[in-house]
């Protein structure tokens, strides 16, 4: 089974800043991106993977603001195969309030933050009760943990190891790491190593490809190859290119006696993760994400 657990939807214009979209463009190398990603384009995008996490986000400060409601209408239309993750801005948002409507009344299956987006120190009060509610409810976090190219982003909430803090205070949250912390992969991989409910994704990272290689030969030799989720950061990157770097990862280093990973390794990652190994060591909150990501794919090919 393959799960696409990094994807977003959002209407453009409606949901992002014109300066968000300017900017995004800037460092597309000069191509315009086309950022407006409404549910039948996202659903196309989607067809060669079994599953697929969409995130909400809302994130006042950096221009982004996506309704609940617009993921979970769309989740809805497709409950085999879109799990839909509620945004909350707790430098903005009534946390609380926010979170029991999309949990309780959307029907959302997970949390979306981004502190450098949302200008807010991933260890503030108001994001500790977010954590708080999500490992109440056993609610997997996706957090963006990590630069981006915005420039008024705060780069001083960024750090991934501002995490660690979050993981002792909160044992039994799984939280998930986007694009493996970058540029700070060496420091997402060590955490999450150190902490049994911490994950990260692998998207958006292959463009950029001595990074990648590193990141994932680190990930081997520190044995958390088994903690990476597949993604792809749709519309940044598609699953198809994603599946392609990852299955043509070893030509880089051909004819050189450089570490490899073996084709099961490659295709572990893409068939979504070893998450047997969360079965066994993770809590509640991790049983509950395994369900979440291949619950409801019973009968689906594995
Ligand atoms: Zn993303």
């Amino acid at each position: 089974m393959i799960v696409d657990c990094h994807s977003h939807l959002f209407a453009y214009p409606g949901h992002l800043s014109e300066e968000f979209v300017r900017e995004a463009s800037a460092r597309s190398r000069g191509v315009p991106m086309d950022l407006h990603v409404p549910p039948e384009r996202h659903w196309n995008a989607m067809r060669n993977v079994d599953r697929v996490i969409v995130l909400g986000m809302r994130a006042f400060h950096a221009g982004i603001v996506v309704p609940n409601e617009y993921i979970a209408d769309y989740a809805r239309q497709h409950p085999e195969k879109v799990i839909g993750f509620a945004g909350v801005d707790p430098s903005g948002d009534n946390v609380r309030e926010t979170l029991e409507h999309a949990v309780d009344r959307l029907g959302l299956k997970g949390v979306k933050l981004g502190p450098i987006y949302q200008d807010i120190h991933p260890t503030d009060r108001r994001m500790m009760e977010v954590y708080e509610f999500c490992e109440a409810r056993s609610l997997p976090v996706m957090i963006h943990q990590g630069t981006t190219f915005l420039r008024k982003a705060p780069l001083k909430y960024s750090h991934p190891i501002l995490l660690e803090e979050v993981a002792l205070q909160f044992p039994d949250l799984t939280l998930v790491i986007a694009h493996l912390g970058h540029p700070w992969l060496e420091d997402t991989l060590v955490l999450i190593r150190k902490q049994p409910n911490f994950y990260a994704d692998i998207s958006a990272l292959h463009y950029r490809p001595w990074q990648f290689y590193n990141a994932l030969i680190l990930a081997k030799e520190y044995g958390v190859l088994d903690k990476l989720l597949f993604g792809s950061d749709y519309p940044f990157t598609t699953p198809e290119a994603s599946m392609e770097a990852l299955r043509s990862f070893n030509k880089m280093t051909e004819g050189t006696n450089l570490p490899r990973l073996e084709e099961q390794e490659i295709e572990g990652l893409i068939h979504s993760p070893s998450l047997t190994d969360l079965r066994h060591s993770a809590g509640k909150s991790g049983r509950k994400f395994l369900e979440l990501l291949g619950g409801c794919c019973r009968g689906a090919k594995t």
